[in-house]
């Protein structure tokens, strides 16, 4: 008898033909968080995966796993041999782990049988191993409507019993939908539609604009923390630090007040774009959010997309703001995002922004600047950040 991991698959299952290339993926993703775990193995089974060796880091695999994207369930289990003695055992050894103190609990057997020539049909299996269970313990009883827990057993090439199942994110491996580049700034929304994107298999760097030294330099390193959090999702990351200090004094000095956001947003799009030409991204990601703020109208989304050639995803663009903080607060972002640090469009904030911008209106204003060479400006004072 021996721990195993095992994981079930969501949507890849799906995949006819392609499953194959959706399941490698997955497993080299898998492979990349356990890394520093030293030997172990990783095979599959009749549709899961299974990872043995790693007794020592079982409750940190699992953590990290959960992180995966492509993952569904991942459970401890007991791997036995196919004789109904060693899944009896299993079951018990785990049953017991399971049970603490003299409260009465109840509990149900579900067996899952994928080689129909096995002697016992899987309700037999779980008769069996149910009374086997009852008989050697005391304060638990069999509840086949609502148990307190599930016993599960698995009969393949070999028999796998296990209680405990963690629930992952589900979605598709990263790396198998294209890159992305995420417009990162401090705030809630925009960490959440990184983790979006990804969680549908897009690889993610990030693009991140200030203006230093209006803005402060720990502003910089919350949006740092911000773009670490999400890595431990998206894998390694690439984040763009861009100043957009000039660009805003040029738009503060010619064109009117009240399109300071707007026109800044077409600003970082360009910029965004630009910068996606050069590294590979096909896709710009944004945490616009319909009607949340000026620049969120549905007015501003059409003349910010007319700035640039490339599709922006805007994930969260029909959510409601309290389900936007609770996927925060699941990811572990929220705590780093409210953190009170100035973001760049704070700095000349109009008072009144536009909510309804035409873009005539808004391309006749930018005729008093000269976008090119501020663009290209903006991206020569480039930084870069590689977060592993
Ligand atoms: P967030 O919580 O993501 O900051 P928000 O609700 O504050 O969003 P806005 O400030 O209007 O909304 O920003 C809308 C989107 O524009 C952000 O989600 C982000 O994708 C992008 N964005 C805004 N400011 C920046 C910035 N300083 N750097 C990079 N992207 C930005
Ligand atoms: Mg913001």
């Amino acid at each position: 008898m021996e721990r195993v991991i095992s994981v079930s698959l969501g949507e890849i299952v799906l995949k006819g033909l392609n499953r194959k290339y959706f399941e490698d993926r997955l497993i080299k993703n898998m492979k990349r968080v356990l890394r520093d775990f030293g030997e172990y193995r990783i095979y599959k089974e009749q549709g899961k995966i299974y990872i043995e060796g790693l007794d020592a880091h079982q409750d940190d695999a699992i953590r990290r796993l959960r992180k995966v994207f492509g993952l569904v369930y991942i459970s401890p289990c007991i791997r036995t041999s196919r004789e109904m003695e060693d899944i009896r055992k299993a079951g018990l050894t785990l049953v017991k782990d399971k049970l603490h103190g003299d409260k009465i609990t109840t509990f149900k057997v579900e067996t899952s049988r994928s080689d129909k020539r096995y002697p016992l049909k899987s309700p037999e299996i779980s008769r069996d191993v149910g009374s086997y269970v009852l008989r050697n313990t005391e304060n638990l009883k069999v509840d086949v409507h609502n148990p307190d827990f599930m016993l599960y057993v698995d009969i393949k090439e070999y028999g796998y019993v296990y209680i405990d199942r963690t629930k992952a994110y589900g979605g598709l491996p990263i790396g198998t939908n294209g890159k992305g580049l995420l417009l990162l700034s401090g705030g809630i929304d925009s960490p959440v539609a990184g983790f979006m994107m990804a969680k549908r298999g897009v690889e993610v760097d990030a693009v991140h604009f200030h203006s230093y030294p209006f803005t402060s330099q720990r502003a910089e390193e919350k949006v740092l923390d911000l773009a670490k959090i999400v890595s431990m999702y998206t894998g390694p990351m690439k984040i763009y630090s861009i100043n957009l200090l000039s660009i805003q004094k040029e738009i503060n000095k010619n064109c009117p007040e009240d399109e300071m956001t707007i026109l800044s947003r077409r600003f970082m799009m360009r910029i965004a774009e630009e910068i996606s030409r050069k590294k590979g991204h096909q896709v710009l990601i944004t945490g616009e959010n319909l009607g949340q703020v000026a620049s969120q109208t549905i007015y501003s989304v059409d003349v910010i997309n007319r700035s640039v050639q490339m599709p922006i995803l805007r994930p969260l663009i029909g959510m409601d703001k309290v389900d936007i903080i609770e996927i925060s607060k699941d990811i572990e972002t929220y705590e780093t995002s409210i953190k009170p640090f100035e973001d760049c469009c704070s700095v000349f904030l109009p008072k009144h922004p536009v909510t309804r911008p035409k873009l005539e209106d808004i391309e006749e204003s930018e005729e008093a600047l000269d976008i090119e060479s501020l663009v290209k400006e903006a991206i020569d004072g480039m930084k870069v950040v590689s977060i592993e």
